[in-house]
């Protein structure tokens, strides 16, 4: 079975943010009758960290945002229950982690306390092969659940981030993640029919279950994307798709971004939903697909049922080469060999990059504008060297953009400069019409700027939260809830 990836080497185990809540005397003892407990400094450091590009630069320095007192390795939920139980009554945060794949801090415990490692509760369950739904443990990494699916049962999940090796299912459902073949398949949100999850106080609730409902609202969708704050999901039911029969690529190239936009739109408004459908930008086009700087470079593909794919690739044809030319089709095999790749992040962060990424959600209509004025924004930050972007997900009403950007700040600037770039970009996608996030989530990197994303909706948020757990532990100083441990003292 996968295990998590370390993201770069971890040179020591100190705290950075300092003092961290001190667990009760005999505590790690009683939730050793409970379960494995993992308390030594090296291993609870590796299981305080994750993907975060900023700490990443601390791991080099060795530190971890905060290191855990203990971790926890339930393999059932009973097990999950008794130890968050034990937390809630004698208020100790605990974090549930998965792959610790998140880039936002979101699995970090961000006051210590108590890691929730959930790679034991790693069992696939049933597959209702009528209905193609599959029971799965939280704890399941992406390649062990497809290559039993695909194996035994002729199915695909079709959920394929480019942390698939990284990432858990129960990651993705806290998160709420996006595939990278998701115009097709959809988002995992729409993946989930129903979740099992323990409450702060112990007790287990399942959700959902049936293919829709009106039954008030829905419950299942309060706790995807939650990011472990609400409760602790254990187990989790998803759809599945017949494995693809065929698949088809194309590539089209575009004069202006503008255009480009113009395509993607008018082919999923006309119904096409080809699996992949990836425009990038003059500057990423001419840095990884060949472009001229200026022309904008559109990959394409899709797979599925044969007439279907074939339709939808049809649709895609008309109507790109009437706004643009056919490009290299090349250029999709060259993207698919190389999409998960990661060791750009760990090669830049050694030579000292200030590198991230910046995901997006927004209506067609606002899209030029977010584009334009969020790489201004990133552009003006003192020491930027990069803002770029590319389409990266679409629907019926607007896409996802995906910036990167990168800067060279002197060594003592690195954190303020990263903290200038996020403040910049994100203000600037917010003002312009764009949401907060579309799939890497909030964590601890985002959690100042949801109150503004949110606005009076924010203190809906805030009322689930101290309703579902009254005394904070479920991991506290995220999604910028309330916390009784304090202010994260990040940033
Ligand atoms: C190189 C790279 C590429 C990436 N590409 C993508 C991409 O294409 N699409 C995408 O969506 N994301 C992407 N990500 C982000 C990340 O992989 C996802 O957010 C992923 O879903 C996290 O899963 P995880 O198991 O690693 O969760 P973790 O990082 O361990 O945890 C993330 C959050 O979920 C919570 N959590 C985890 N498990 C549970 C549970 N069982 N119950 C309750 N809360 C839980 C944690 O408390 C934390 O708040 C990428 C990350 C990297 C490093």
């Amino acid at each position: 079975m996968t295990r998590p990836t370390a993201p770069i080497e971890l040179t020591g185990t100190a705290s950075r943010f300092g003092t961290a809540v001190r667990l009760p005397d005999g505590f790690v003892d009683d939730l050793r009758s409970v379960c494995e407990v993992i308390d030594d400094e090296r291993a609870t450091a590796e299981a305080s960290r994750d993907w975060w590009p900023l700490a990443l630069h601390w791991s080099i320095a060795g530190q971890v945002p905060n290191r855990a007192g203990a971790v926890v390795r339930p393999t059932t939920t009973e097990q999950v229950a008794a130890v968050v139980r034990r937390c809630n009554e004698s208020h100790v945060p605990i974090t549930a982690a998965g792959g610790r794949s998140g880039v936002c801090g979101a699995s970090v415990p961000a006051f210590g306390g108590v890691v929730l490692d959930t790679t034991a509760l790693d069992r696939i369950g049933d597959v209702d092969a009528a209905s193609g739904v599959v029971e799965v443990g939280c704890g399941v990494f992406g390649p062990d659940l497809e290559r039993v699916l695909n194996t035994h049962h002729g199915l695909t999940v079709g959920h394929f981030p480019q942390s698939f090796d990284l990432a858990t299912v129960g990651g993705w459902v806290a998160c709420r993640g996006a595939g990278q073949y998701s115009t097709r398949y959809g988002k995992i949100e729409d993946m989930v029919v129903g979740l099992e999850v323990v409450l702060a106080d112990g007790r287990v609730v399942r959700t959902g279950g049936a293919p829709a409902a009106a039954v008030g609202p829905d419950l299942t969708q309060v706790f995807v994307g939650s990011e472990g704050t609400l409760g602790v999901v254990t187990r989790i039911w998803l759809r599945t798709h017949p494995v693809a029969e065929v698949e088809r690529r194309a590539a089209y190239v575009f004069p202006t971004l503008t255009v480009g936009f113009e395509a993607c739109r008018r082919i999923v408004r006309a119904g096409a939903t080809p699996a992949v459908l990836r425009l990038y930008d003059g500057p990423e086009s001419a840095r990884g697909h060949g472009g001229d700087g200026t022309e904008c470079v559109l990959l394409v593909l899709d797979e599925g049922d044969e007439t279907i794919v074939d339709a939808a690739m049809s649709v895609v044809d008309t109507i790109a080469t009437e706004l643009g030319r056919t490009g290299d089709v090349g250029l999709v095999a060259a993207w698919t060999a190389h999409r998960n790749d990661t060791s750009a992040l760990q090669t830049l962060t050694h030579k000292g990059f200030v590198v991230d990424t910046m995901e997006i959600a927004a209506p067609w209509s606002r899209l030029e504008a977010i584009h334009a004025a969020t790489t201004a924004a990133l552009m003006a930050v003192p020491h930027a060297r990069a803002a770029t972007c590319h389409l990266s997900h679409s629907y019926l009403d607007g896409a996802c953009l995906y910036f990167t950007f990168a800067a060279t700040p002197p060594p003592d600037q690195v954190d303020a400069t990263y903290v200038a770039l996020w403040d910049a970009g994100q203000r600037a996608v917010l003002g312009a019409g764009g949401n907060l996030s579309h799939h890497h989530g909030v964590g601890l990197n985002r959690a100042r700027f949801v109150r503004e994303a949110l606005g009076t909706a924010f203190d809906v948020l805030v009322g689930l939260k101290t309703t579902l757990d009254p005394n904070g532990i479920l991991n506290p100083g995220k999604l910028g809830l309330p916390s009784p441990f304090g202010d994260p003292a990040w940033p």
